[in-house]
């Protein structure tokens, strides 16, 4: 135990750690770099109430620091990118595995104020318009479903790797697997039949009803 760091500190990075390692993410190795981390997130999180990234100047207003709230929206793409975030407190499993070296400062994914406000429009437009151009990804063992660039490294439920994804189309010319819906906490899975157990809230099978396609 490091007598340098707050046991708030200590406890909120073991923490992440745990929720990292369920959800198929890593923490950087390096325990005294994730501290630090960690504590500048508790800081920022005590002068603005949300956790923004420590690494990146925030504008202070919940709304327009939304995509740099730990993690943030860049967190995947420069993990499949760099092999680990840019502040580097997640690292890809080959970092970790010590596959693949770390670089050290990293680009910024973020765009400019100017392209992130011409993002944001684009996105509230395409919300009005009631149309998602994502990509959608199916985990072909358990069914999990994420709208994201790429597949995840590992399936945050059964943890199955990336190659075990598949795309998934909504529409009429989409794999014939039936969508599942949780009537208790709304989890959806695309598989043949619904789970034994919600993985999210733990309800019984007899609680999801199909979801129209
Ligand atoms: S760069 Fe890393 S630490 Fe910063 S918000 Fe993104 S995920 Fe969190």
């Amino acid at each position: 135990m490091n007598p340098d760091f707050e046991p708030e500190v200590l406890e909120f990075r073991d923490r992440l750690e745990k929720e990292a390692e369920e959800g198929g993410y890593h923490l950087n190795p390096d325990r005294e770099m994730t501290l630090m981390l960690a504590e500048g997130l508790l800081v920022n999180r005590k002068r603005y109430g949300y956790l923004l990234c420590p690494c990146r100047m925030g504008e202070g207003v919940m709304e327009r620091d939304l995509d740099i709230i730990c993690p943030c929206d860049y967190r995947d793409a420069d993990l499949d990118e760099y092999g680990q975030c840019y502040c580097a407190l997640y690292v890809s499993r080959e970092v970790l595995e010590g596959k693949r070296e770390i670089k050290g400062q990293i680009p910024e994914r973020r765009p400019e104020p100017e392209e992130l406000e011409r993002k944001r429009e684009e996105s509230r437009a395409k919300a009005r318009a009631g149309r998602e151009s994502m990509p959608l990804w199916r985990c072909k063992v358990c069914g999990y479903l994420a709208a994201r660039g790429n597949p995840p490294e590992v399936c945050p439920i059964c943890k199955a790797g990336r190659e075990r994804f598949e795309q998934f189309s909504l529409g009429g010319d989409g794999p014939p697997v039936p969508l599942w819906r949780c009537k208790v906490c709304g989890y959806l899975a695309a598989r043949g039949n619904p789970p034994e157990v919600c993985p999210i809230c733990k309800a019984g099978r007899e609680r999801f009803e199909q979801f129209p396609l």
